[in-house]
């Protein structure tokens, strides 16, 4: 799909909605104003409230707001429906603008991405690795786990499987990075970001390695925060999107195994990998266009700041004018990243 058949196509989509009754162009080309068939709109049957127009997403969509009751969402197959809009040829566009996930999405935007993939083989120096991981899914884990999850079993394997040279423009003093692959590959498993840019490595057996989570970028020049995002199809023209955050890797992992069905397309799921939450919602907005979706944030219980509500009233404040914030922790334990515990689920919202 070109930017002219965007054109075009915002223009028809415009045109059929001009129709209808007190409809208005505004002094901006990428933006009409109809009446809202959510609220009912004003009682003076001449004024309408619900602007339509081109998003500010990478993507490119066409959404709605309402002034008067707030509704919003992305233009829609039944949007057009609400107003006795029923063009084949708008819908066959809408529906094939809908692009089904984030990674391929991603690909086609100004997100820089890196195409590399998991390799196949698991090898046998690697078993360890796979029963720590078992254990921690409390499920045997599979080769079509580590490409679902986006998992680096063995760091040299990988690098050597996407023709990676991680030595070729490094400041870093090339023996002391040789000795920290070679220790990642022997001693941690990894996990790719959302942009195939960053492995977060958590150490299993590392004496040299000190910090239990460590990062490994491999192109410098990306300027993309640290994200994880699982990998699972998203319908971007949802009615009811989620967005879902969780404090680490294993925390999101055991969000999704436990509570997330496996034809939901209305979620993603993504961890800041300890990083702010923040940072987190805005990437994930920019990609997916998600600007009235319901935030879940799934935190640690670790200390009392962690749970607290002003700590979070404070970091997310940007968001809860626009946002249904809802704060979810586990009251038994720290987390969700231990498959085998038991969770007593508690939330609070902002
Ligand atoms: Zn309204």
């Amino acid at each position: 799909m070109n930017n002219n058949e965007q054109l075009l196509m915002k223009n028809k989509i415009f045109d059929e909605l001009l129709k209808t009754k007190s409809a208005a162009k505004t002094s901006n080309d990428n933006q009409i104003k109809i009446r809202c068939k959510f609220c009912g709109d004003s009682r003076n049957q001449d004024h309408s409230h619900m602007y339509v127009g081109v998003m500010n997403t990478q993507q490119f969509m066409i959404g709605y707001h309402c002034k008067k009751c707030q509704s919003s969402g992305v233009v829609s197959k039944d949007f057009l429906e609400m107003y006795d809009i029923k063009n084949v040829e708008l819908n066959v566009f809408l529906k094939k603008n809908r692009i089904s996930t984030i990674i391929k999405k991603n690909i086609n935007s100004n997100t820089l991405v890196n195409n590399y993939n998991i390799p196949d083989e698991i090898l046998q120096e690697d078993k360890f690795k796979i029963d720590y991981l078992s254990s921690r899914f409390n499920r045997k884990i599979t080769k079509d786990d580590l490409k679902q999850y986006k998992i680096v079993l063995n760091l040299n394997q990988f690098l050597k499987f996407n023709n990676i040279n991680l030595y070729r423009d490094t400041n870093t003093n090339k023996m002391e990075l040789k000795t920290l692959v070679e220790e990642y590959t022997k001693t941690c498993v990894g996990f790719l970001s959302f942009d195939n840019n960053i492995i977060q490595f958590r150490n299993i057996n590392s004496n040299v390695i000190r910090y239990k989570y460590s990062n490994l970028q491999i192109n410098k020049d990306f300027k993309n925060p640290l994200l994880y995002v699982v990998k699972k199809n998203i319908d971007l023209i949802s009615r009811k999107p989620k967005i879902i955050i969780a404090e680490g890797i294993f925390d999101i992992i055991g969000v999704k195994e436990r509570f997330c069905l496996d034809d939901d397309v209305d979620s993603v799921l993504c961890s800041p990998c300890g990083k702010s939450f923040k940072v987190a919602l805005n990437q994930i907005i920019k990609m997916t266009g998600f600007v009235d979706s319901d935030v879940f944030l799934y935190v640690d219980k670790d200390t009392n700041r962690d749970i607290d509500k002003g700590f979070f009233n404070n970091h997310m404040s940007q968001f809860i004018p626009n946002f249904n914030i809802t704060i979810v922790y586990n009251d038994k334990g720290k987390d969700f990243g231990e498959m085998s515990e038991e969770i007593d689920i508690k939330t609070y919202k902002l």
